[in-house]
C-alpha cells in the first residue's frame, strides 16, 4: 500500500515524466486498479489514467454494459483488481464481473427479507463492497457483514452487526479496511436509532470494538470513555431518551495508514429538532461530527464537530479526502469535507484542528464559522424550536449528500457534486414526513425567491472559493471522478453521463444513457485499455426535482453497469415509457381535498405510503399507487395488510395501521385515480410490480 506522501512523490514522477518502462516504477500495480472504495484509502478518487483525456473524450463511447435485472436506486462504486470488477447492486446483492468483458463471474444474494425495506429512509441501496485478503466483504441492508471467497462468491464469514434488531437500522453503506480490521457503521437516525460502528477482524469476522457515536443515556452505563464527556453535552430528559439519539455513521470513512488513523463521519440527530430531542441543551456529541479513531484500540484521538445542536438534519456523513496541501507556505497533512450544512471544511488530520471552513455553496442557517472556536455562528432568524418554523437554506438533503466528490492533485481542485436547495423546518415536523410535505407546499413560490438547482462545484480548497460552476437541473446529482487526463466525470438522474474539462468545467463529452444515473464512475486499465464505469440506475432518497424529460422519469429504470472506452459505441436507450413517472416537479397543487374519509386517507398516506411512493406527485421509481391496475385494488388487503408482497420490499402494514386507516388510504387513492383521468392516465401502463 502507497503512503499518501509516495503517492504524492509517483505523481510527481509522472507529472515531470522521470517514469519510464525500463525504470522500475515506485508506483504499484495498482495504478491501473481501483482497489479501495475511494480508489485509496485516501479516498481521493483520483486516477493517474490519462489515455482518455480531454483531447480525445469526443470519442468515448460504450464498451460493454451488463444488465444487473434490478429496478431500483443503484449506488455503488466498483472496485476493480486483477482484472475483476466488484460491486453490490440492489437488496445487497453482490456481483463478480470481468472487468474486460463484463462477463458475470459470480453473484451473492445475500436475501435480505423484503419487509427490511420499510426500515429505510432511502431505498434499497448500497455502495459497495471492500476487497482484502482474497475477500469481498460488504454489508447487508439488514445489517448483517459477510465475507465472500473473491475467486468463487462462497460465504467465508457473516456476523450480525447489529445491537437490536428490533429497530429500524440499515446499510447501506461500503465497508472501509484499517489494518486488518473492517469498519462498518449504520443508519437509521431518521426513524430513531443510536449510531455506532465496529470494527471487525477480517480473517476471522470477529468482533474487535465497538465506537458508540451517542450516549445510551445521560447517567451511562457508558460503554467507552468517550460517552462520559459526550453525555454532558446532553440534556438529562428529552426524545433522545428514549429516540437513541441518532448520529449514525452511514457512509464516508477514510484511513491514513501513516497515521494509523480512521476517519468516520457522523450522522444527523434523531429527531431533527434540537429542542424536542435535547430540550434545546448542550451540542449533542458526537452528531454532525468528524471522528479521529486509533483502529487498534477504538479510543478517539479527537473530534470535530460540524454542526453543534444539529437542527437540520446536518450530517457530516459526506464523503471525506485526505491529501497534503501547502498552505500559508506550510505543508499541511489535511482532511477535507463538505457536509450537508454548506461548508467546506479543511482540518489538520493529525490534531483535528481547524484550517478553513467557507460556504460552497449559499448558506443561511450560520453567518461563518469563527476559526478561533471552531463553532459556526447561527443565524438565529432561520433557527427553528417549538415556537417558530424557519427558512433554511441548505435543506436536509444537504449542500452536498453521499455522492462522492473528488480531489485533482494537478488541478489542485475539490469537484464537488453540490446542490442549492431550501427547506422549512418547524419543530412539530421533526421526523413527521406528513408535516414537513405540507410545510413544503405551503411555501411553493419560495423557489421564485432561491432558484433550486444541482451544481457541479469546481473548489479550491487553498484559496477557499469555486474556481468554475455548472448550473444542473437535477438534483441529487452524481459522484465524481477526477482522472489525470484532465476530466471530470459525473452523471445525473437526467440519464446524461458527462466529461468535463477539470480547469474550466467546459462539457466536453456528454452520453445520454437513458438511465438516472446517482453512482459515482471509477476508471481503471487492462491490456493498455483505459475504461470508464459507472452504474446507472435511478433510486435513493426520492424527493428530488427532476427534469420533465429527465430518465429518471421517462424510461424504464432498468439497472446495468455501464463500461466506456475511446472508440467504443452507442448507448441502447431502454424503453419510454408512454406516461412518464410524476407530474411537473412544482405540481403539488391538486383540487381542494374533500373533507372526511379522503383527507383522512390522505394524510395517512402521507405519513405511511410517501417516503417510497412519492407525495402527492410521484417522483419515485417505485410504483404510484394511483395508478396501480384493478388487480392492485382487488388484491389491496391481501398485498396492505397480509403482505402477499413483502418478498419485494411492500411490507404488511396490519402492526402499524388499523383496517379503518388502510380503507381510509384505499379511498383516498381511488380518488386521486378518478381525481384527474387525464392527468393519471391509462393505469395498464403501471402493472403491479412482483418482482423486487
Ligand atoms: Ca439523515
Amino acid at each position: 500500500m502507497l503512503t499518501i506522501f509516495g503517492r504524492i512523490v509517483a505523481l510527481a514522477a509522472l507529472v515531470t515524466g522521470t517514469l519510464s518502462a525500463t525504470v522500475p516504477s515506485p508506483v504499484p500495480s495498482t495504478e491501473s486498479d481501483w482497489p479501495f472504495h475511494g480508489r485509496d484509502q485516501a479516498e481521493d478518487r483520483y486516477s493517474p489514467l490519462e489515455d482518455i483525456n480531454s483531447g480525445n473524450v469526443q470519442s468515448l463511447g460504450l464498451a460493454w454494459e451488463l444488465q444487473l435485472g434490478s429496478l431500483r436506486g443503484l449506488e455503488a462504486t466498483p472496485i476493480m483488481v486483477d482484472g475483476v470488477l466488484y460491486f453490490t447492486s440492489t437488496w445487497s446483492r453482490v456481483w463478480a464481473v470481468d472487468a474486460r468483458t463484463g462477463k458475470e463471474l459470480w453473484t451473492y444474494d445475500p436475501q435480505v427479507p423484503g419487509e427490511w425495506a420499510f426500515n429505510g429512509c432511502c431505498d434499497v441501496v448500497n455502495r459497495g463492497v471492500a476487497v482484502t485478503h482474497g475477500k469481498v466483504i460488504s454489508a447487508t441492508l439488514d445489517g448483517r457483514l459477510i465475507a465472500l471467497d473473491a475467486k468463487t462468491g462462497k460465504l467465508d464469514w457473516e456476523v450480525d452487526t447489529l445491537i437490536d434488531r428490533k429497530r429500524p437500522y440499515t446499510i447501506t453503506g461500503a465497508p472501509r479496511i484499517a489494518g486488518n480490521k473492517v469498519i462498518i457503521g449504520n443508519g437509521g437516525a431518521e426513524f430513531g436509532v443510536r449510531g455506532y460502528i465496529t470494527a471487525y477482524d477480517i480473517d476471522s469476522g470477529k468482533q474487535a470494538w465497538r465506537f458508540f457515536t451517542v450516549p445510551g443515556s445521560p447517567d451511562g452505563p457508558f460503554e467507552q470513555p468517550e460517552l462520559e464527556m459526550a453525555a454532558r453535552t446532553w440534556s438529562r430528559t428529552g426524545a433522545w431518551t428514549t429516540s437513541g439519539g441518532g448520529g449514525t455513521a452511514w457512509d464516508s470513512m477514510a484511513y491514513d495508514p501513516d497515521l494509523n488513523t480512521l476517519y468516520v463521519g457522523t450522522g444527523n440527530g434523531s429527531p431533527w429538532s434540537h429542542a424536542l430531542r435535547s430540550n434545546g441543551e448542550g451540542d449533542n456529541l458526537f452528531l454532525s461530527s468528524i471522528l479521529a479513531i486509533d483502529p487498534d484500540t477504538g479510543r478517539m484521538k479527537w473530534y470535530y464537530q460540524t454542526t453543534p445542536m444539529d437542527n437540520f438534519d446536518f450530517t457530516a456523513t459526506q464523503h471525506i479526502i485526505l491529501t497534503d496541501l501547502v498552505i500559508d507556505g506550510k505543508p499541511r497533512k489535511v482532511l477535507m469535507q463538505a457536509p450537508k450544512n454548506g461548508f467546506f471544511y479543511v482540518l489538520d488530520r493529525v490534531t483535528g484542528q481547524l484550517i478553513s471552513a467557507d460556504n460552497y455553496i449559499p448558506v443561511n442557517w450560520a453567518s461563518h464559522v469563527d476559526l478561533k472556536t471552531g463553532r459556526p455562528v447561527r443565524n438565529d432568524t432561520s433557527f427553528y424550536d417549538k415556537t417558530k418554523g424557519a427558512f433554511v437554506v441548505p435543506w436536509m438533503g444537504g449542500g452536498h449528500n453521499w455522492q462522492p466528490m473528488s480531489y485533482n492533485p494537478k488541478t489542485g481542485l475539490v469537484y464537488i457534486p453540490a446542490q442549492r436547495v431550501w427547506w422549512r423546518y418547524s419543530a412539530t415536523n421533526a421526523m413527521q414526513f406528513d408535516e414537513m410535505v405540507k410545510d413544503f407546499e405551503k411555501t411553493a413560490g419560495a423557489d421564485k425567491v432561491f432558484p433550486i438547482s444541482g451544481q457541479l462545484t469546481a473548489w479550491d480548497p487553498v484559496k477557499k472559493k469555486p474556481v468554475w460552476t455548472v448550473d444542473q437541473s437535477t438534483l441529487m446529482n452524481g459522484g465524481t471522478l477526477s482522472t489525470g487526463g484532465n476530466l471530470v466525470f459525473q452523471g445525473t438522474p437526467a440519464g446524461t453521463f458527462s466529461a468535463y474539462d477539470a480547469l474550466t468545467g467546459k462539457v466536453l463529452k456528454q452520453i445520454q444513457t437513458g438511465t438516472g444515473i446517482i453512482a459515482a464512475p471509477i476508471t481503471y486499465k487492462l491490456d493498455g485499455v483505459q475504461y470508464v464505469a459507472v452504474l446507472a440506475g435511478f433510486g435513493g432518497a426520492t424527493i428530488m426535482m427532476l427534469d420533465k424529460d429527465a430518465a429518471a422519469r421517462t424510461r424504464a429504470n432498468f439497472g446495468r453497469l455501464l463500461v466506456f472506452k475511446l472508440g467504443g459505441g452507442d448507448v441502447e436507450l431502454p424503453p419510454e415509457l408512454d406516461e412518464p413517472f410524476g407530474n411537473d416537479p412544482g405540481a403539488t397543487k391538486i383540487a381542494p381535498i374533500p373533507e372526511g374519509e379522503v383527507a383522512r386517507g390522505i394524510d395517512l398516506y402521507r405519513t405511511n405510503c410517501a417516503r417510497c411512493h412519492g407525495m402527492l406527485t410521484s417522483t419515485s421509481m417505485l410504483p404510484d399507487l394511483r395508478r396501480m391496475p384493478k388487480e392492485f385494488l382487488d388484491n389491496y388487503d391481501l398485498i396492505v395488510r397480509e403482505g402477499a408482497l413483502a418478498g419485494t420490499g411492500m411490507a404488511s402494514f396490519a402492526d402499524k395501521l388499523s383496517k379503518a386507516d388502510t380503507d381510509a388510504i384505499k379511498t383516498a387513492l381511488i380518488w386521486l385515480r378518478d381525481k384527474d383521468p387525464a392527468q393519471f392516465a391509462d393505469p395498464s401502463l403501471y402493472p403491479m410490480r412482483t418482482k423486487r
